[in-house]
């Protein structure tokens, strides 16, 4: 008879919790209309994925009109870092009448600026490589030897130019949790002083009588000082770790359905609305205008933050058209509400079994070296290297004896190559292609990381 398979590779897809395949089950062939048909059948889709939608806010503790269902966390990624280039393009060219690959700052035309951390997802990294080609410059932030973002190299490289910020939660290869909240904290800070900045100039403009400063003036400085946006890819993250966006203090954020025991095929990015700022920064300048301000007007549509990347039916509020897959939007809003019940609990109970294993693994081989730090570590993530040991030939060893495991690298069935995360690292070449992830989750029981643990030494 066969031995039972152990799976470790968790990071990279997990099985669909039975109460989130039961929750599908009406909307395959039951409940099939299309959400945008105005009959009963369309109509009944189209409460379920509004229902879906009402639940996902609750989680993220936002508005609903703030949630966009994608195909995947990588349309998501796609759509909040070429979204948000696309609509300052868009909206200061489409108001100057100028074809240019370039941004207004202060009536000048400059290059806009991203900037993305070196260890990002390759859905993140590949975009931001792309959106180089077509003229925007893109900045990699230097990460430590534990794979932290370098929170100084961050505050030196924000500027005018600067349109978006995107460091992602949790990383999927060596587990490292991000200061989120400090980096937002950072970008807010950088904005509010721009704003002062420019709320002072626009007050003595006004003080001064200056009658040259147009509605355009003002809506691009607006726009301006909301940059730059801040976006987190938190794909890795949701099982584990809180995710209210007010409280991290982010403008867009980027879930997985499979990452989170829901099904494949489904993501979500979620959008600010800009109208807290707007609000603001309106007031503020109606104070400085006074009698002034009757032609005044700055649309919320004039805000939007991102510009859709796949156009057609409209759907997700004109965000993402295509109808909306509702069995998987129903399983993912499903998936998050189980994934919150118990991320307490076994952010504790996995913690425990990652620090078993690493602590029995380093008693039975020494030469073992865990990649990333294990102090700002999810629960769940293993990273090793064994120094001398060909990371694929053991990792086809372990699965021709039943246990599922990952390279530490970008490795598919589709490419191979050194992780670009330990090389960030500053890992050598040898050890950023020959790690080891052992990712878990829900199924994993202790009795599994023994077998596992039992595995690798004999095989090492
Ligand atoms: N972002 C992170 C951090 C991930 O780990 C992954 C997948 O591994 C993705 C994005 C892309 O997810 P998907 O393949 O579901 O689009």
């Amino acid at each position: 008879m066969k031995a039972k398979r152990c799976y470790f590779d968790y990071a990279a897809s997990t099985p669909v919790d039975p109460a989130v395949e039961k929750a599908m089950k009406p909307y395959w062939s039951g409940v099939f209309g299309n959400p945008g048909a105005l009959h009963s059948f369309g109509q009944e889709a189209s409460a379920a994925v509004f229902k879906a939608r009402d639940l996902v806010a609750k989680a993220l503790g936002c508005d609903y009109k703030e949630i966009v269902f994608t195909g995947s966390a990588t349309e998501a990624n796609n759509l909040a870092l070429r979204g948000v280039v696309k609509r300052i393009m868009n909206k200061e060219l489409r108001i100057k009448g100028e074809k240019r690959n370039s941004i207004i700052h202060d009536s000048k035309f400059i290059i806009p600026k991203i900037i993305v951390s070196a260890i990002e997802h390759e859905s993140v990294l590949d975009t931001a490589r792309d959106l180089e080609r077509e003229g925007v410059e893109v900045v990699y932030l230097p990460v430590s030897k534990k794979g932290i973002v370098d929170l100084k190299a961050l505050e030196g490289e924000l500027d005018e130019r600067t349109i978006l910020v995107s460091v992602m939660y949790a990383n999927n290869e060596i587990g490292t949790i991000q200061p989120i909240a400090e980096i937002a904290n950072m970008i807010r800070n950088f904005r509010n002083s721009k704003h002062e900045a420019r709320n002072s100039k626009q007050t003595q403009n006004y003080k001064n009588k200056i009658q040259n400063v147009s509605d355009f003036d003002i809506r691009i400085s607006n726009f301006e000082t909301m940059r730059p946006l801040f976006h987190c890819d938190a794909v890795q993250a949701f099982n584990y770790l809180p995710c209210k966006v007010d409280e991290l203090g982010i403008d867009l954020l980027t879930l997985s359905s499979q990452k989170i025991y829901g099904p494949k095929g489904v993501g979500l990015l979620y959008i600010r609305r800009s109208t807290k700022h707007e609000a603001r920064s309106t007031k503020q300048i109606q104070n400085s205008k006074s009698q002034n301000v009757s032609n005044f007007d700055i649309r919320i549509s004039d805000l939007q933050l991102v510009s859709p990347i796949v156009t057609g039916g409209g759907q997700e509020f004109g965000f993402r058209s295509g109808t909306e897959n509702v069995p998987g939007i129903v399983g993912f809003a499903k998936a998050m509400e189980i994934a919150e019940k118990l991320r307490n609990s076994e952010n504790k109970r996995l913690s425990k079994l990652r620090d078993y294993f690493i602590s029995r693994l380093k008693k039975k081989i020494p030469k073992a070296q865990l990649n990333g730090g294990l102090k700002k570590r999810l629960p769940n993530n293993i990273n090793i290297h064994i120094p001398g040991v060909i990371g694929q030939e053991l990792i086809i060893k372990l699965d021709l004896a039943g246990f599922a495991v990952s390279p530490g690298s970008a490795c598919s069935a589709r490419v191979c190559k050194p992780s670009h995360v330990l090389k960030a690292m500053g890992s050598p070449d040898g050890r950023a292609a020959n790690s080891l992830r052992v990712s878990f989750g829900r199924g994993t029981k202790k009795r599994d990381m023994d077998k596992l643990l039992r595995a690798v030494v004999s095989l090492v």
